[in-house]
């Protein structure tokens, strides 16, 4: 490939959206265009990028016998519903849904549980025929509230999405083992440090899933980890040990105090000269499920914190949203402040968090303005909560595994692996023949990689001042023979001449032969990030060239004749 054919056109200044290095850089270098939010054209070389990562992840699939396939994109509606799942992904706004000439609703696939389960079950029968793995890269689409650090979070966006299917939940788990080895040799060849993270499971829970998370400060995850014994988590889905705080002992009469103007923990605290743990503060959520909404009560020890995913999941609801003053007024009666457990009307759902199970004489609001009660003992003074781990976890707070402590690093999710189980294929009625002669659900695993955010993530790690740092794995070409002044023959026919030499010898090698100030092209080049530059410059005609390292920026002279297996020594170095 020759540069001056090539379609190369970078920037000198950031775009004015670009908050992260990864968007900046891709962008000025020409890598990416914005079309619309969230929407990108991908250059040649760009492509080529991506196309050397979904190289490697085939391989590694393939390695693990998963098989590659091609599924629609346009899905019609009746797949959506007979899995209950078109509701819930239109009232989340995050499906783009259409409607064909006759009329009849469609969406551009957010993911593919639906059509390869119905695949799935039309095409295999017997148990004889399982288990079997099936992959595709492909685009979707979702229309995510905020599209933004160019391919981090796109609105299309190119997954690999995978999905197993068992007899059993023994062959799902090493389904699943599998594709965690594949994801593993995935990530490793692209050279970036990553870490595996147990991860949310959604409102069918337990069932196993853990997220494949490129660390990173401009990650939008944030992960909890122990060193001591190696506990991740996303911390959506964390935990930590809880710091027991002794029974207030039996349970005393209630009393009701007046508290003007006192609506915080922290003013609590200092009205009532009490710590903060023998205070349930009480959040007010509101709620949507896929056919009503409501306004829930939260209960929290008052010296943590609440987790809107758990409490999520623990409500089986579609999303949950801090209740704003008007709710809060009409579910309680009282001012923001005061909300509490007792004389909180039956039709407000009342949840607590395990901290508070078995705890008695606490302090709380009473849903009147300007009061607050001691001694209260729900079940006694309220309806019976239903507890729930509610609780976010944090850093500096103890490991839920061992003794050690949880500390926060962030982190960009390129992969998921899912333990579905027969979520899908049980409400899709997908079965097949098991060895016991009757029907049985296939037991399924579903898994992704954000095969576009891949590369952006890998940007956030590998780049300087300057530009993009490529690893050799992903760079648009490994070497470069750069003529630094194509004006002079000398060097043009030096360039060329170990350009062919390298195109030899199967090196991924490009020449770059435009007409610019030696300056320029450095600088290009530089930005571009290409890993090795073999520079022909003033002293091409005394034959010596100079072998330009990226990372570093070592730069060493070498006699032509040389060149060739210097760089091949380096590459192989890299
Ligand atoms: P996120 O939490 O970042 O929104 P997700 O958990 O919704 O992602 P999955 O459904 O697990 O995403 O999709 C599989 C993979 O696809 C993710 O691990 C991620 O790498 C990638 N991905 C998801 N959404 C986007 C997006 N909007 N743009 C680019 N890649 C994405
Ligand atoms: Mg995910």
């Amino acid at each position: 490939m020759r540069f001056s054919q090539l379609l190369i056109h970078t920037l000198r200044d950031d775009p004015a959206d670009a908050e992260v290095p990864s968007h900046r850089l891709l962008a000025r270098g020409g890598y990416i265009v914005k079309a619309a939010a969230g929407l990108y054209s991908y250059s040649p070389l760009m492509w080529r990028v991506i196309k050397k990562f979904m190289r490697i992840v085939r391989e590694e699939l393939d390695r693990e016998s998963a098989q590659e396939v091609m599924l629609p994109i346009l899905q019609p509606k009746e797949l959506w519903t007979s899995s209950g799942r078109w509701d819930r992904y239109v009232t989340d706004g995050i499906m783009f849904s259409l409607q064909d000439r006759k009329g009849a609703d469609m969406c551009l696939g957010p993911t593919h549980e639906e059509v390869i389960t119905a695949y799935v079950d039309t095409a295999v029968s017997s148990y004889k025929q399982l288990p079997i793995n099936l992959y595709q890269i492909q685009d979707k689409f979702r229309d995510e509230i905020r599209p933004r650090f160019g391919l981090m979070r796109g609105r299309e966006f190119i997954m690999m999405d995978a999905y197993s299917f068992d007899a059993d939940q023994a062959g799902l788990d090493v389904s699943y083992q599998r594709m965690d080895r594949a994801y593993r040799a995935i990530f490793d060849r692209c050279g970036v440090k990553y870490t595996v993270v147990d991860a949310d499971a959604g409102a069918i829970g337990g069932a196993g899933s853990q997220e494949f998370m490129v660390v990173a400060d401009t990650g939008e995850d944030a992960i909890l980890y122990c060193d001591a014994c190696k506990y991740a988590a996303n911390v959506e889905k964390a935990d930590a040990r809880l710091v027991a705080v002794p029974n207030q002992g039996e349970a005393k009469p209630l009393e009701k105090h007046a508290t003007p103007e006192v609506r915080t923990v922290q003013q609590l605290e200092e009205f009532f000269s009490l710590p903060p743990q023998v205070m349930a503060k009480t959040v007010l959520y509101h709620a949507v499920w896929a056919d009503r909404e409501a306004v829930v009560a939260v209960m929290m020890r008052g010296d943590l914190e609440i987790n809107e995913v758990k409490l999520c999941n623990a409500l089986d609801a579609l999303a949950v949203k801090l209740a704003d003053e008007t709710q809060i007024r009409a579910a309680t009666g009282a001012e923001v402040g005061f909300a509490g457990p007792v004389g909180l009307p039956e039709s407000v759902t009342l949840l607590a968090d395990l901290s508070l199970q078995g705890q008695t004489n606490l302090l709380t609001g009473c849903n009147e303005t300007g009061f607050h009660c001691l001694n209260v003992n729900p079940g006694r003074d309220s309806a019976a909560p239903a507890f729930h781990d509610l609780r976010l976890a944090r850093a500096g707070q103890g490991c839920p595994r061992c003794d050690g402590e949880l500390q926060e690093v962030r982190g960009i999710e390129v992969g998921h692996i899912f333990k579905l189980g027969t979520k899908y294929s049980s409400a899709m009625g997908a079965t097949f023949m098991a060895e016991s002669g009757k029907p049985a659900p296939f037991v399924m695993g579903c898994y992704g990689i954000g095969v576009s955010r891949t590369p952006a993530a890998v940007v956030e790690q590998f780049h300087d001042d300057k530009g993009i740092v490529w690893p050799r794995s992903l760079a648009p070409f490994e070497v470069i023979v750069a003529v630094l002044d194509a004006k002079r023959p000398a060097q043009v026919e030096l360039g060329e001449k170990l350009y062919a030499e390298f195109a030899a010898r199967g090196v991924d090698v490009a020449l770059d032969d435009r007409k610019m100030s030696p300056g320029a092209k450095f600088k290009d080049l530089e930005l571009l990030g290409f890993p090795l530059t073999l520079v022909v410059g003033r002293r091409a005609d005394e034959g010596f060239v100079e072998v330009m390292l990226r990372r570093d920026g070592n730069k060493e002279e070498v006699a032509a004749d040389s060149a060739v297996a210097r760089c091949e020594e380096l590459l192989a170095g890299l």
